[in-house]
């Protein structure tokens, strides 16, 4: 099928991009890599009167390091963060987590920002920055906002972004000493998204687990830290014990559905098994300080 017709905008500088979103919202959607939005455009499921391209803003594609974080723009394409040197070394989870969406053609074109927008529940980088608590940086024409991933994504394919507002950045935490991460994920077909998917990062000093987090998607309408849990397995020895009570914690805290597909009881199986797996992993790099390849 074709999209219903629509207006087409290529604005070529940020103040152009949120004057016409200023003038034309609500009636308006942004496209970045359009491989959500794409098609659900050709299959009707959504329809608009105008469509901002906005893959001339160039310059929020870039990946860097600004006053200790890791700052992502909105427009860089999964490939950039699966393929980053910067974020293997200062934030590895991210760059794990955009090597495992989807398939190659659609890491080339989907960026970071459309899947942050998009919420799908189990979108993997959603997942990572809901886990590493990243901070996204929303602009409209006269005023900018920062709010925290888990509280941006507000349900399964609703986030708190406004029509006419533009997501410009997301700043993560870098690793820190110590810390390592991983991410663990289950699909039946290769490049399918996942039934569920768990990231995790241990801070490991002097033998002792000084800070962990948790995060879960597949199990809620989005990703969510399991913060409270975690802070109940903090400052332990973190042995292969105290992973299986973790993991056995996490499966009993997670309130998963039956769908005409999956159980509950199976996604909560699932869950157990992702983050013994999660936290085994992110032990090992952190004992190492490997946090580069494959997840
Ligand atoms: C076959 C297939 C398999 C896939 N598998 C996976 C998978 O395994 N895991 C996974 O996580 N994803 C998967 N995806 C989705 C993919 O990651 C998309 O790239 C992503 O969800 C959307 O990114 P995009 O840049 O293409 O956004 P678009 O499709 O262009 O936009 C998506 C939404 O975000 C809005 N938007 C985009 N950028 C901005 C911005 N900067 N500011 C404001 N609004 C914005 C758009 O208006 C739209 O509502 C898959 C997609 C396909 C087609």
């Amino acid at each position: 099928m074709k999209p219903a017709a629509f207006n087409y905008h290529r604005p070529t500088s940020l103040e152009e991009a949120l004057a016409l979103l200023t003038e034309l919202a609500p009636d308006v959607k942004v496209l970045a890599g359009g491989q959500s939005l794409g098609p659900m455009l050709n299959m009707r499921l959504a329809s608009t009167a105008h469509l901002l391209d906005i893959n001339d803003l160039s310059e929020f594609s870039r990946i860097r390091l600004v006053d200790g974080e890791i700052e992502v723009g909105a427009l860089a394409r999964h490939h950039a963060l699966a393929n980053s040197e910067l974020l293997r070394t200062h934030c590895p989870l991210l760059a794990q987590c955009a090597q495992t969406v989807g398939h190659y053609a659609i890491r080339q074109r989907g960026t970071l920002g459309g899947s942050l927008v998009n919420a799908d529940p189990v979108a993997q980088l959603a997942l990572a920055a809901v886990t590493l608590n990243a901070r996204l940086t929303l602009v409209q024409q006269g005023a900018r906002r920062d709010v925290l991933a888990g509280d941006f994504l507000r349900s399964a394919m609703t986030t708190a972004i406004e029509p006419q507002e533009l997501l410009l950045a997301i700043r993560f935490p870098c690793i820190a000493q110590g810390e390592g991460s991983a991410l663990q994920l289950f699909n039946r077909r290769h490049g399918d998204f996942a039934i569920v998917a768990v990231a995790a990062t241990v801070r490991v000093q002097a033998g002792r687990l000084t800070r962990l987090a948790l995060g879960v998607a597949g199990t809620s309408p989005v990703a969510r830290r399991l913060d409270a849990l975690a802070q109940t397995f903090e400052q332990a020895v973190p042995d292969a014990a105290w992973i299986a009570a973790v993991a056995a914690a996490a499966a009993g805290s997670v309130e998963p559905e039956d769908d005409r597909h999956i159980s509950a009881s199976y996604r909560r199986e699932l869950t157990q098994t992702l983050v013994a797996r999660a936290l085994s992993k992110a032990l090992e790099r952190a004992a190492s300080h490997m946090h580069a390849g494959t997840p």
